[in-house]
């Protein structure tokens, strides 16, 4: 039985670098492709792996090239082929992804099969690992009815669900107060407080705001910052590790493996959130997000 199940999405990412972005209509030409896996549940998945814990990682992939490569990286990544699953009617999740020489990008991402994975069939399917699992750690890549329903589910059956409240959107109040721990940036701590009625404050006292609405534990990451913890004991900062930032792509992902990994581990709150940021900032060092994903001798490395 797996410690950590990850329910969540798989993109691939297409990537085209150019001198500059094109304006709508236009051509720019003589630009470098690169075509790798993504998705924040991937993403989170592989990151937790990386790091030694047990991950079951359900996804759903379509039936064609994009989900075979897919399957290939996952598996190679040492996660268990019985998460992946595959729809016969909608193709692999996309992202495509203009970059500038500035560093500057615009994506479009088409979620295809990622809309397609339903509370009902990963309950029927997965019901038991998820009651036998240490950590149900969850994104909103996928539909808000998959986080809101597995949250509520996982409330009611005493299981510790973390989100990954990206990328920001608005979710069902009583859904939100089914995890036990979210990771917002500060963007998504403000889309989490609207859909809260919250009126606009202070990262601060939005994090304590939602501490008080019923998540025991808030976790607000704050990009070269470092993040902010709040919870019933009060607010704590943790600084970011001083590294050379070369692509900032994936921080947050990396960030939410690298807590629940240490929290599977069973270790406590406070060096969960130090383990979060070792993972974000060794993230920012590398291009690209998967190789980002550290394993434990790169987190260490930081000092
Ligand atoms: P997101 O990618 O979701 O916006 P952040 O940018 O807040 O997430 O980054 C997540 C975590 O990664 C931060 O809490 C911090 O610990 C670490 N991090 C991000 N950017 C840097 C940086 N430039 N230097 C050091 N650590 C960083």
């Amino acid at each position: 039985m797996a410690e950590l199940v990850v329910v969540g999405s798989y993109n691939a990412g297409l990537s085209v670098h150019s001198a500059r972005l094109p304006a709508p209509g236009e051509t720019v030409a003589g630009g470098r492709f690169e075509n790798g896996p993504g998705g924040k549940g991937a993403n989170q998945a592989i990151g937790a792996r990386r790091l030694g814990t047990d991950v079951l990682f359900v996804t759903r992939l379509g039936a064609d090239a994009f989900g075979d490569e897919a399957r290939a990286v996952l598996l190679a990544e040492g996660l268990p082929e019985r998460g992946i699953t595959t729809d016969d009617r909608s193709p692999t999740g996309v992202a495509l992804i203009l970059v500038d020489d500035a560093g500057q990008n615009a994506i479009s991402v088409a979620p295809g099969a990622n809309l397609e994975l339903l509370a009902t069939d990963v309950l029927r399917d997965f019901g038991d690992d998820l009651r036998g699992c240490r950590y149900l750690l969850m994104q909103l890549e996928c539909t808000a009815e998959l986080a809101a329903d597995l949250a509520s589910w996982a409330h009611d059956s005493g299981i510790r669900a973390v989100l990954n409240p990206a990328p920001a959107r608005p979710l069902r109040p009583d859904a939100l107060a089914s995890f036990d721990i979210i990771t917002p940036n500060e963007g998504e701590l403000r889309t989490l407080a609207a859909s809260l009625d919250l009126a606009d404050a202070a990262t601060t006292v939005l994090a304590q705001q939602l501490v008080g609405y019923g998540i025991p534990d808030v976790v607000v990451t704050l990009g070269e910052h470092g993040a902010l913890w709040a919870s019933a004991a009060g607010l704590r900062h943790f600084d970011a590790y001083p590294v050379h930032a070369i692509d900032t792509t994936g921080a947050g992902d990396a960030f939410s493996a690298g807590l629940v990994a240490a929290l599977v581990r069973g270790e406590p709150m406070d060096s969960a959130i130090d383990q979060g940021c070792r993972a974000g900032a060794f993230c920012v060092t590398r291009n690209g997000v998967i190789d980002g994903l550290g394993r434990p001798s790169d987190l260490a490395a930081l000092g």
